[in-house]
């Protein structure tokens, strides 16, 4: 099997599908593996890395599409490039298939099969190849190292003879993967920190991490079959606004997280609460890229508000740390190549039935096979 890696080509996107340390296991498993020149160059990789773990380095793009029978990539590809694969080939990277019906089109015109990552079920067993979870621990690592840099007081608490510093306070708002690592980070560095999410078993999780959960009564919230959160109803919203607002105007750093998969992101924060933040208070906005959390977001910009309240919409936040989020993210591929090898045949044995393969395979055979997107 013939496996391609392309540079990545969307603008702030660092990291690489593969890297060298995993390009070297399936060259074990037998596969041939071609990256293309350069394309760990923003995360700190380079061709003779890739060459030394036995992998083919290639400056014909073209040619490294048309012959693989996978093509691996972080980003979705433009439709312009689908074409590019052969019949038969596989496709996997994020595909953000509810907002890219053309590009979903596109791939099952081609014959291509595509796995969309986001799609990897929630399960015990596909835990390993669940990029969406991989890349969101590091960016809310990210998101506090950022906040960081940008506060001009310490987390810490510190008393010196020249007086006592009080401990930086955070809010983090939705507590999921992202969230948890952002109040594991900020706890560690010795914020206090406080909570918010719409499920009730995300807050007990805080309480774990020893951050001081936020309990608004909003009725019935609960979650999907994949653990994810339902949206709320614009009453709910409402309130969360109003609780969340005092804690807000008490923090030095909000972090927000709430992306609800396959929808926009819900606005948490309004322009009437950044305005009553205090001057030098920092909000990081996990959910830049799909529409944002906070009012006055713009993705991949920094805003500083009349009061002096700086936003962050930079993202995606995981590629600062871009070598780490490639070892991550190119685990995540080479375990879902793993779990289907046939070791006889050498190759990926495909059987759409799979509670997987049933989760994430958007199109196969010449057509739109996933339930959700036929329509
Ligand atoms: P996400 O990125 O969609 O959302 C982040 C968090 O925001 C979630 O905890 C969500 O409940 C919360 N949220 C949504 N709307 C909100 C609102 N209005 N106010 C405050 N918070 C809000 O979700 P995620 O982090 O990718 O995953 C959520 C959960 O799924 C995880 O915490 C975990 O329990 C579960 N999960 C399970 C597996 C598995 O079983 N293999 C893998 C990954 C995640």
């Amino acid at each position: 099997m013939e496996i391609f890696i392309p540079k990545e080509t969307v603008p702030h996107e660092r990291r690489a599908a593969l890297v060298p340390d995993t390009a070297k296991k399936l060259c074990a498993l037998g596969c041939k593996v071609v990256v293309e020149s350069n394309a760990g160059n923003h995360s700190d990789f380079a061709d003779s890395d890739y060459e030394a773990a036995g992998a083919q380095i290639t400056t014909d793009r073209s040619a490294g599409l048309a012959s693989a029978d996978l093509v691996a990539r972080v980003r979705k590809p433009p439709v312009s490039e689908v074409g590019s694969q052969k019949k038969g080939a596989m496709h996997m990277s994020f595909l953000d298939p509810f907002n890219e019906p053309e590009l979903i089109g596109s791939l099952a015109a081609a014959g291509v099969t595509a796995v969309s990552l986001e799609m990897m079920p929630r399960t015990t067993l596909a835990q390993k190849m669940d990029a969406i979870s991989s890349q969101a621990n590091l960016a809310g690592y990210s998101a506090v190292i950022v906040a960081c840099r940008r506060l001009s007081k310490i987390f810490p608490m510190m008393m010196t003879p020249a007086g006592t510093l009080s401990p930086a306070k955070v809010f983090v708002i939705g507590v999921g993967v992202a969230g948890l690592q952002a109040i594991a980070t900020a706890k560690r560095l010795g914020a206090r920190v406080t909570a918010f999410d719409t499920r009730a078993e995300a807050l007990e999780q805080a309480e774990s991490l020893g951050a001081k959960a936020l309990r608004i009564d909003l009725g019935e919230t609960g979650g999907t079959d994949q653990g994810y959160a339902k949206e709320l109803t614009p009453e709910q919203l409402e309130k969360q606004r109003i609780e969340q607002a005092k804690v807000c105007a008490q923090s030095d750093i909000v972090i927000t997280t709430a992306k609800l998969f396959g929808r926009k992101a819900p606005i948490l924060i309004t322009k009437d609460v950044v305005a009553k933040m205090t001057r030098g208070s920092v909000i990081v906005d996990l959910a830049a890229e799909g529409g944002g959390n906070v009012e006055g977001t713009i993705v991949h910009e920094e805003v500083i508000t009349e009061n002096g309240v700086r936003i962050v919409g930079l993202a995606p936040l995981e590629c600062d740390v871009a070598q780490h989020a490639s070892l991550m993210f190119s685990s995540n591929i080479v375990n879902f190549i793993e779990h289907f090898w046939d070791p006889e045949a050498k190759e990926m044995k495909f059987d759409l039935s799979d509670e997987i393969l049933k989760s994430c395979v958007i199109t196969h055979g010449g057509e739109t096979v996933h339930e959700r997107f036929k329509a």
